[in-house]
């Protein structure tokens, strides 16, 4: 019997059962006995070689959970996206990337990788036929997000395979916003499948983690590099991140509903001009999101018929989400990514991707959603009202 994904959040990576311990029990320790055999450098265990028994539990059930056949837990997320990219492009090398990504991720290829002699093209991820203009012998890979920060937009993901197979390019995915539960990046056919866990898979707004995930070659390379970089995850926040990621499923259940029937709400409501969610009819990817993903998570953003004063009076009026970057937490945020996520981004920048002062990303946690449209209409009424 295969288990399912539920059965695998709360199972997977547990045994064997340490001492006897139902939940499994933190290893502060640094580094581990030498036990007498010949040791070379993989055998040496030590928490910034990620091997501490901490980390290797919460990879396995990562690793389960997601398809992959191995995974490496991070010191972030973008400790993840960083070993990641450079666990497959070197000096001389190309790279592809979705132009509509995190703010971190957007700064990260445009100042870091050029340092390094690594060449940068920002694509439309939804515009397969542009493609194949940017690619030179030099490509390497192709990075893109499974629903993208802010803007919620759908890359045309079954082609970025389908390029990435036939230009022998490695396929990376950030499957944030979505998590293994909402869209199976690996199944799809992508090579690497990258996470800031500090969202949704931990769950909980109360630590920063990263998560790679693929074939052990490809999982072994990004270790090398983390190692060396020195981004590994502490044993206490193993910990903790095994702890929330237990209950991934019933959260993303509420995160789904609940972000479905808010979406709903704003689109039909008059101080609202426009509602970026991909389980949306009127969404342009609705049809792509609809067959590939099985919900829409808890992500959404929008703009106000007021523009940008309106969304700081909204903001102040709300009662429940709180005013706060980042996302994927039991509770409600609320933010405008122009001073938060996408700050990096200079103005000219952001308003070339569509990114406006008045753009508003909310993240709704798993609150009754009745409580959470109530609370939307009173601050959106008394906008109209104003
Ligand atoms: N990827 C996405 C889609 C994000 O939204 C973020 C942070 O907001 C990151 C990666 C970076 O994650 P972290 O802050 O854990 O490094």
């Amino acid at each position: 019997m295969m288990p399912h994904s539920n059965t695998l959040l709360i199972h997977a990576g547990e045994d064997p059962r340490v001492d006897g311990a139902v939940s499994m029990p933190i290893f502060q320790s640094a580094m581990y006995l030498d036990d007498g055999a010949a040791l070379t450098h993989d055998d040496i265990r030590y928490i910034r070689l990620n091997n501490t028994p901490n980390h290797r539990a919460l990879a396995a059930k990562l690793a389960a959970v997601s398809g992959a056949e191995a995974a490496l837990v991070t010191a972030s997320g973008m400790a993840a996206i960083s070993a990641a990219l450079f666990s497959c492009l070197r000096a001389g090398d190309e790279v592809l990337v979705q132009a509509d990504t995190y703010g971190g991720t957007h700064g990260l290829v445009s100042t870091e990788l050029p340092q390094f002699g690594i060449d940068v093209t920002r694509v439309d991820g939804r515009e397969a036929r542009s493609w194949e203009a940017a690619l030179t012998p030099r490509t390497r890979a192709f990075y893109v997000e499974s629903l993208s920060n802010p803007l919620m937009q759908v890359a045309d993901l079954e082609s970025v395979v389908a390029f990435c197979q036939a230009h022998e390019l490695v396929s990376i995915v950030d499957n944030t916003f979505l998590t293994p539960l909402n869209f199976r990046a690996l199944a799809l056919g992508f090579e690497i499948e990258v996470h800031s866990a500090t969202k949704y898979l931990n769950g909980h707004s109360d630590l920063v983690a990263g998560v790679v995930l693929g074939s052990e070659a490809r999982v072994k390379a990004a270790t090398s590099i983390l190692n060396h970089l020195g981004g590994a995850l502490d044993p206490h926040a193993c910990f903790l991140f095994q702890r929330g990621v237990k209950t991934l499923g019933v959260r993303m259940r509420a995160h789904n509903e609940n972000g479905l029937r808010v979406a709903q709400f704003l689109a039909d409501h008059p101080a609202v001009a426009r509602v970026n969610y991909p389980g949306l009819p009127q969404h342009p990817d609705f049809e792509r999101a609809s067959r590939l993903f099985s919900g829409f998570s808890g992500m959404l953003s929008f703009e106000l018929a007021g523009g940008v004063d309106a969304s700081c009076a909204l903001i102040e009026r709300l009662q429940l989400p709180l005013h706060a970057p980042s996302l994927g937490g039991v509770e409600s945020l609320i933010t405008r990514p122009a001073t938060t996520s996408h700050s990096e981004l200079s103005p000219p920048e952001r308003l070339a991707l569509g990114v406006t002062d008045g753009l508003v990303r909310v993240s709704l946690g798993i609150e009754d959603a009745d409580d959470l449209v109530d609370d939307f209409a009173q601050a959106l009424d008394s906008l109209l009202e104003r």
